[in-house]
């Protein structure tokens, strides 16, 4: 997800790209996210990660089409708001807390996110009635959602009508720096480039010390479900629960620490369900017809890492946890840095030595 935006970014800045994707064994968040674009609970106690968030996702209209120009696909992006909802009276006071904080770290104004009681809750959803043990929600007109599988797609297209090409099956064993650029080995095949941008999800951390780096990247599983497609009964994505342009109602997602293991679980499942049925009872009555885990990309603060390697300058690593939500930004400003060798200010602050990591020799 992240390369990918990159490279469509960088490709249609005119560069010549070639993406090197390890495959369809490889652990892929891309594949198994919920597809929002979310702003609202990004950066609290880091500023600057909160910025980024909302300027990405003011630029994902433009950005969704440009994506639909570049290659015809519709990514039903949609921004009206988006909603957490909050069962019982000490999860809205818990909200209600958060939001206070994020308006005063953010200012009244750009933070724009309020709490909304029962009754405006329920008058925003007319064809299905909140469970009895709702008590409100926080709304954020800053929030939407988009389908992500055709997010890929358009990117994987966009980028080869830019002429850039995408390498399947190429799992990247070493990167070697040569006098004017590097060279990258998949075992089957050695390529040249000029410059390197390390975007490997999970795969990131071993990649990065091959040009000097340190970027520790660890797993999270989450779950998700998909019903069978109904009316159309949610107009607004909720953190947990969307509706999707085809019908179907996603539900998720857990967050589990199992290491790399992508299984699903019934306690898992029955979580997820029971915390649906109590928001809206109505959803008891359709049927589930697939569920997956997945794992997401952290690192130890949850925040985006970019960098270039001061040992072999021209190799780049991007990584980070909604990638979804900074496609657009990934689109615009990595390729800026990357061809104009200045980092934009806007992502100073996202080294990894905020993790008091001495790189590797
Ligand atoms: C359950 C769940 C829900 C989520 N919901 C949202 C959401 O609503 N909104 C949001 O913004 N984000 C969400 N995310 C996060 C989002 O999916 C990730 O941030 C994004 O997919 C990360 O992109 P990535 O490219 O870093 O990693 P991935 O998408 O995991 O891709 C990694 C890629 O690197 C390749 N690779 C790995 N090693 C190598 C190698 N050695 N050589 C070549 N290629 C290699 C793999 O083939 C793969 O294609 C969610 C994630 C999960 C798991």
């Amino acid at each position: 997800m992240v390369g990918a935006a990159i490279a469509y970014g960088l490709a249609r800045a005119g560069a010549r790209v070639r993406v090197l994707d390890e495959g369809d064994t490889a652990f892929r968040a891309a594949r198994g996210n919920f597809g929002l674009t979310w702003v609202q609970t990004k950066g609290l106690g880091n500023q600057p990660y909160f910025e980024l968030t909302r300027n990405s996702v003011d630029g994902w209209a433009d950005f969704a089409s440009d994506l639909h120009e570049a290659s015809g696909v519709d990514l039903a992006f949609r921004r009206n708001g988006g909603l957490i909802i909050c069962v019982g009276e000490e999860e809205a006071e818990k909200r209600k807390r958060f939001i206070g904080n994020f308006k005063q770290q953010a200012g009244h104004d750009n933070y724009d996110c309020d709490f909304i009681d029962r009754n405006a809750l329920q008058d925003l959803f007319p064809n299905a009635e909140l469970g009895p043990e709702v008590t409100g929600a926080s709304f954020s007109p800053m929030d939407g959602h988009v389908n992500p599988l055709f997010l890929l797609r358009a990117m994987s297209d966009g980028l080869q009508k830019y002429k850039g090409s995408f390498h399947a099956g190429h799992a990247v064993q070493e990167i070697r720096k040569t006098g004017n650029g590097f060279e990258v080995n998949t075992g089957s095949q050695i390529f040249s480039a000029e410059k390197v941008v390390i975007a490997a999800g999970l795969g990131t951390g071993h990649l990065a010390q091959m040009i000097g780096l340190d970027v520790p990247v660890r797993p999270q599983r989450g779950q998700i479900l998909v019903t069978d497609r109904t009316e159309p009964v949610f107009p607004y994505p909720m953190s947990g629960l969307r509706q999707t342009d085809e019908g179907t109602v996603m539900i998720g997602a857990t967050r589990e620490d199992v290491g790399f293991d992508t299984g699903t679980t019934v306690t898992g499942y029955a979580g997820m369900t029971r915390r649906a049925v109590a928001t809206f009872p109505m959803l008891a009555q359709l049927r589930l017809v697939r569920g997956w885990g997945a794992l997401r990309v952290l690192t130890p603060d949850g925040g985006p890492v970019y960098v270039e390697s001061e040992a072999c300058p021209g190799a780049f690593v991007a990584t980070c946890h909604s990638g979804v939500t900074l496609a657009a930004m990934h689109a615009k400003l990595l390729p800026r840095w990357v061809l104009e060798d200045r980092k934009p200010t806007e992502l100073q602050t996202f080294g990894p030595e905020r993790f008091h990591v001495q790189p590797a020799a």
